[in-house]
């Protein structure tokens, strides 16, 4: 039978794997390899995808995607947990004990002073962050590894300056499906890093070796970390290190990340090995008495055949070997095999294949599963049930409940913003306010009584407090979002809001990871933007960044309930849950049209962990919201700084270069003169009108104030009429995002996509103005 027909409780044998291409490699990788055994939780309220039980973890996968997949119905309910025998804990030997790897006072350390850097590779919720938030301290810097939008965060390990420590992005495998995959391998490969920490969630062993075992074959000086330990014994589980460093040939230092235990002695392995480059004692996990031994000699005789291409190439010869038996095209390329050694290869393939009945990409798998149970059939006692795994089920009873996952979810986002942008947020957002603003007029004072030039003074008053103000006054807002989105995604409930929401995404092109940028977007694009950082594929991310400007942001809320009040007082409400629904059908419309245009092809399929759920520690969280407020305010006083003296020039000076008293004659009003033409077919050809919207640009609070400068003493109702009011009010709602909007969007994608944001917002944002005002002028409005 398919997967796809598996019914909730039901266990299976995994016969089969089908499909094709990265995605299959991507199922492998996980542990969905022939032989294995799964159940099936449940499935998303929405029915598809549903969520299995593999190798002691939850795992999504989408209904098409388990079509491809044969399994076997198995008789036992539960196939899981079945804890080994009790074993003894031994003390781990400290460090090496003195060289358990290395005999003291031989071997051939590194010059000193040589700096020795480290990657730090692991599975996501592995606890990466966690720990390189332990060996940091607050030395630290993020940025962008280069030409991906892929976060990088670098630091030196505490009390060691000598050291550099390279965060990687998550990830399963060294296979090339993901963006975040290849920048880890191509950074492992290339940047030679001085030796590898790889950090190994213990409660979920089998499928975090998984990604140890292709490390091994870097053939780099590595450690592994094994998290978590707290959670394994705290349910009476242990793992036998000695054992396993005897199997895996690298030091293997238990750690609690969270509770800082062990990290310490990590850190002195890890230093141990990097300076006497001390690589792995085994990289081979293959043997000649499983299955016929036909992968054994499959990838000894490829590792013949390329050796010399792989000395060339500068890869590690194991490394190549595997992914060459795997079908991987950039390694084949790299590795420039002529053609007879290209059929070779093809030949020793096709071998192994017959031989061991299963297809290159599944024997490989299998040959890496089945070390890896031998490894924790050894070394793992494995605890029953968690406590934690225990308390995850009874949460996603209701948070992903079928009846109650789509109400909680509502409930749960409807707090959030209602604590951050109702009740916290703006009692912060005004005091801070007020403080820039008492600084201003202290800045006046001085300024006054120095008799400093009437420009500059504005310029200082006008351009840089008002403008910058009023975009640092949004502090407030991004770090209690970004409080709570951290504490929601580290918690894990993101991961079980994206499984709920897949479903509906998928139809529009996304997967449901894009759900949270979307609802942040309701609040302020700047986090929106921001928080597009944890989608896992480029092309998501994209897609989604140029769709959160459609979900009309809260800074929008003004206008709206200003037009609203003076022209729509008895429809009020309607109209302004209106646009909201008008930006959101734009938006579908948008991604449909980028689905069939830019963004071809499917988002990334979703096979995703559902990690348990955990409690957040208070240092990441606190870590990530001063990184936050620094990277924006950072931006506010960069781009913005410089955006805000441009505006506040054509606001305040003439063609002549004089002060304006009069408002009509400063450039930025002639400019939107010359640009009123442009508006007259949507009946916003007013100079006053084009001049706020511009200065919308700025800040979209700031369209009403202008609007009310420059039409003082005039009655607004009498001179714009409904029908402008209702354009306009369309115009407002989809026209480009804010400059501190598109300053982000800038820096997740670049120059090029932030222009093109502004212009296509503006043109649609035109468009349906005038469809508003041809189809008002139908029914004889205005
Ligand atoms: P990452 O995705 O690999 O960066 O993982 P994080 O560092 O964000 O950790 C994922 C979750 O595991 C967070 O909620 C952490 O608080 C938690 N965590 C990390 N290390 C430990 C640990 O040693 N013990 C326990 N109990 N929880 C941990
Ligand atoms: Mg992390």
């Amino acid at each position: 039978m398919k997967l796809c027909e598996l019914k909730p409780g039901q266990s299976a044998r995994v016969l089969a794997v089908g499909g094709e291409g990265a995605l299959r490699q991507h199922f492998l990788d996980m542990g969905v390899i022939p032989g294995a055994e799964l159940s099936l939780v449940k499935l998303a309220p929405m029915g598809d995808p549903m969520e299995l039980r593999i190798h002691g973890y939850e795992l999504t996968l989408r209904l098409a995607d388990a079509e491809k997949i044969r399994v076997e119905l198995l008789e036992s309910a539960r196939i899981d947990e079945k804890g080994s025998s009790a074993r003894k804990p031994s003390d781990h030997p400290g460090l090496g004990e003195e060289g358990k790897f290395h005999p003291k006072g031989t071997g051939d350390p590194l010059p000193e002073g040589t700096e020795l850097s480290f990657a730090l590779v692991g599975n996501q919720n592995s606890g990466k962050t966690t720990l390189f938030n332990q060996l940091t301290g607050s030395n630290q810097h993020v940025g962008n590894f280069p030409g991906v939008t892929v976060d990088r965060k670098d630091g030196v390990i505490r009390g060691h300056r000598d050291t550099s420590i390279t965060d990687l992005p998550g990830i399963y495998s060294m296979s090339p499906y993901s963006s975040e995959e290849l920048v880890s391998r191509d950074f492992v490969l290339h940047s030679k890093p001085k030796a590898i920490i790889n950090i190994v969630d213990a409660t979920n062993i089998e499928r975090n070796l998984y990604l140890t075992m292709q490390l091994l074959e870097m053939d780099l000086p590595m450690v592994v970390a094994l998290n978590m330990m707290d959670e394994l014994t705290g349910n009476g589980g242990t793992v036998d290190v000695n054992a396993m460093e005897a199997m895996l040939g690298v030091p293997v230092v238990p750690i609690s990340a969270a509770k800082d235990q062990g990290v310490d002695e990590l850190v002195r392995h890890a230093l141990h090995i990097a300076r006497y480059q001390e690589r792995p004692l085994r990289q081979d996990f293959c043997s000649a008495d499983e299955h016929g031994g036909a992968v054994h000699r499959a990838l000894h005789a490829v590792g013949h055949l390329i050796e010399d291409h792989a000395a060339r190439a500068e890869l590690p010869l194991r490394f190549a070997a595997s992914k060459l038996l795997e079908g991987d095209s950039l390694i084949s390329e790299q590795l420039r095999l002529d053609q007879n050694e290209k059929e070779m290869l093809e030949h020793i393939v096709l071998q192994m294949e017959n031989e061991r009945g299963l297809d290159r990409g599944a024997a490989m798998a299998e040959m890496r599963f089945a070390y890896i149970e031998k490894v924790c059939g050894r070394c793992v006692v494995k605890p029953h049930e968690s406590r934690e795994h225990r308390r995850s089920r009874k949460i996603d009873r209701v948070l992903t409940g079928r009846y109650t996952a789509i109400p909680m979810f509502i409930a749960i986002m409807a707090l959030v913003f209602f604590l951050t942008f109702f009740l916290i947020g703006p009692v912060l957002q005004d005091l801070l306010a007020r403080g820039i603003a008492d600084l201003g007029g202290l800045t006046e004072r001085a300024m006054q009584a120095g008799g400093v030039n009437p420009a500059i003074q504005s310029l200082v008053l006008d351009g840089i407090f008002q403008g910058v103000g009023s975009v640092v006054s949004f502090l407030p807002l991004i770090v209690i979002l970004f409080l709570f989105l951290s504490l929601l995604e580290d918690s894990g409930y993101i991961a079980r809001v994206a499984f709920v929401m897949d479903k509906l995404l998928r139809k529009i092109g996304l997967s449901g990871r894009s759900i949270v940028p979307m609802l942040i977007g309701f609040g302020c694009t700047v986090p929106a933007v921001m928080s597009t950082r944890t989608l896992p594929s480029d092309r998501d991310r994209r897609m989604t960044i140029l769709l959160t400007p459609f979900m009309s942001c809260t800074a929008k809320l003004p206008i709206y309930s200003f037009f609203v009040a003076a022209f729509f007082p008895r429809r009020g409400w309607l109209i302004i849950t209106g646009l909201y629904v008008l930006g959101i059908l734009a938006g579908v419309l948008a991604a449909l049209l980028y689905k069939k245009t830019l963004f071809r092809g499917e988002a990334v399929p979703f096979v995703m962990e559902l990690p348990n759920y955990r409690l957040p520690s208070a240092r990441n969280v606190l870590q990530l919201l001063w990184e936050k407020a620094k990277d924006f305010l950072q931006r506010a006083f960069s781009v913005i700084l410089i955006a805000t003296i441009v505006v506040w020039f054509l606001q305040s000076f003439s063609f002549r270069f004089d002060l304006v008293t009069d408002s009509r004659d400063s450039i930025l009003a002639r400019l939107a003169g010359l640009l009123a033409p442009l508006f007259r077919p949507v009946g916003l050809g007013d100079w006053r009108i084009v001049t706020s919207l511009i200065s919308g640009f700025m800040a979209k609070e700031s369209v009403v104030s202008v609007m009310k400068i420059l039409f003082a003493g005039q009655s607004l109702t009498a001179a714009l009429g409904t029908l402008t009011a209702a354009s306009l009010l369309v115009f407002s709602l989809l026209y480009t995002p804010c400059v501190a909007a598109i300053a982000s969007i800038r820096r997740e994608l670049g120059g090029k996509w932030a222009l093109y944001v502004v212009l296509w917002q503006c043109v649609l944002a035109w468009f349906a103005a005038l469809a508003v005002r041809l189809v008002g002028m139908l029914l004889g409005w205005g």
